[in-house]
């Protein structure tokens, strides 16, 4: 029987800026809760990881160890980086010093279980959420016990670890973030914590690898239970910003007002951000309700004003709609964040000139857009598909290490020389590969202290300034 588990969070990456480990610290309550006795070891921080574990495994000698993998990679198209050596490493390091009972998971094992196994050297992965599924592999007497619980993956699956079926109710267990994490580091780069109300996500846009972490269904939280979750952490943290990390807020239909609603009722005194918004269907009466409840900041995700792009990264809604929820946010107090992703299937000069001329006209000065270029192709998604026929990958590629599509109607360089010459002001663009410049973290932290207002992405057009020539979009794109 086991009795000590640690939990190791691996995740290290510090741009745009660290996050808190919300999904590790889940899967740790449930242990606790459960009758182990649990540890959660976040790396986050730590210069020398590989050390850090090995004096973690030599202090306590756990007999479980559960190592979560948030990302394979940085997903930058003109600055890839892969997160995997570094976790080889960790791994590695564990299997010399502990005999313990281990197993992956986490959102980047999620993604290709097996792969993983397999590039990692080791038995068991999970699958999804693990808050059952790790509970099960720790209390079985021996792993092969529980080969069938749904999440469960072994290096031996087939087909099992295509596809998972069983998902819980996001519910199950309360989390508890505060009682593992020293939440107090993350908030000296934004005095912000996530918050989920939901987990899943019932859309299928081409490129998304989100139903194979949390499930092609929506499983809605009772909006008591996450409006007490807020209110504990207020408590606890003194934290009074928060931003919900679900697939998408807005849907599924009448589940947004609820929740909303609800904070309302709590009267919490908190204010609120949300990670992506789509504009599919978005109402006055919505914006307005969002601002009652006191969220002052949207990340929203059409991810191109053009229909023709639109069609092909099947997000489900057109351009009228994007541009009739520009006008919404435009009128309100609510900052938002307009994601783009360039370079997917069918895009060409029109299209990507439309986005921009989105940008240039329907984006003002308090909002900023995002920018991403490629796409990075994730197996068991329609981008896959696409690639594999365009002959972008081939059958044998296991895409642990990051491929990305790029539309055949434009080479990159192209690309950013339509992006530089029509944007009328780059300054309110963020482009993903500008998010790498070092001295970000110094000046979050600065912003911190300074008490400056959240979001920081609302500063960066002070950041742009700072970095001018030194911006991805000024040096070639050579891919
Ligand atoms: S809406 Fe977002 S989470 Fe859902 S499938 Fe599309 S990209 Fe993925």
């Amino acid at each position: 029987m086991l009795s000590r588990i640690l939990i190791i969070s691996t995740n290290r990456e510090m741009s745009p800026q660290p996050v808190a480990p919300a999904g590790a610290a889940w899967i740790a309550e449930a242990l606790s809760q459960a009758g182990f006795d649990t540890r959660l070891l976040d790396l986050s921080f730590e210069k020398d990881p590989g050390r850090r574990v090995i004096k973690a495994l030599s202090d306590w000698n756990p007999d479980g160890i559960g190592i979560s993998v948030r990302n394979a990679d940085n997903g930058d198209f003109l600055s890839p980086r892969s997160f995997l050596p570094d976790v080889k490493e960790i791994t590695e390091a564990i299997k010399e010093n502990s005999s313990a009972r281990i197993i992956i998971g986490g959102p980047g094992v999620s993604i290709m279980p097996r792969e993983m196994l397999d590039y990692l050297e080791l038995d068991w992965a999970c699958m999804g959420e693990g808050e059952e599924a790790v509970v099960a592999f720790f209390n079985a007497e021996k792993p092969e016990d529980v080969e069938h619980f749904p999440g469960i993956v072994s290096n031996k699956c087939l087909t099992s670890c295509n596809e998972r079926k069983e998902w819980i109710s996001p519910d199950t267990v309360r989390p508890k973030l505060h009682g593992w994490v020293d939440v107090k580091r993350y908030l000296n780069f934004e005095p912000v914590l996530p918050v989920q109300g939901k987990r899943g996500c019932a859309n299928n846009c081409l490129y998304c690898t989100y139903n194979r972490i949390e499930g092609r269904s929506w499983r809605l939280r009772e909006p008591s239970a996450v409006a007490e979750e807020i209110s504990e952490l207020i408590l606890r943290t003194g934290a009074r910003t928060f931003e919900f990390v679900d697939s998408i807020f807005n849907q599924p239909e009448g589940y947004m007002e609820d929740l909303l609603e609800e904070l309302i009722r709590w009267d919490l005194k908190a204010k609120f951000h949300v990670s992506s918004m789509s504009p599919k269907g978005l109402t006055k009466k919505q914006v307005v309700l969002m601002e009652r409840a006191g969220i002052t900041a949207v990340g929203i995700t059409p991810e191109s004003a053009a229909d023709e792009t639109l069609t092909s990264l099947r997000k489900g809604f057109t351009e009228a709609e994007v541009q009739n929820a520009a006008e919404l946010l435009k009128d309100s107090s609510i900052k938002a964040l307009w994601c783009f992703l360039m370079g997917g299937p069918k895009e060409d000069e029109l299209t990507v000139k439309k986005t921009l001329d989105f940008i240039n006209g329907r984006i003002p000065a308090k909002d900023k857009a995002f920018l991403t270029t490629g796409i990075r192709i994730y197996p068991h998604t329609g981008m896959h598909e696409r690639a594999l026929k365009e002959g972008v990958v081939s059958s044998s590629d296991s895409l642990l290490m990051p491929k990305f599509y790029f539309t055949d109607k434009l080479s990159p360089e192209e690309m950013r020389g339509i992006i530089k010459n029509r944007l009328t002001d780059s300054r309110k663009v963020i482009f993903l590969s500008d998010t790498n410049f070092p001295s970000l973290g110094a000046l979050r932290w600065m912003g911190t202290k300074l008490r400056l207002p959240s979001p920081f992405w609302s500063y960066a057009n002070y950041m742009n300034l700072m970095l001018s020539g030194r911006r991805v979009i000024n040096r070639k794109w050579e891919r």
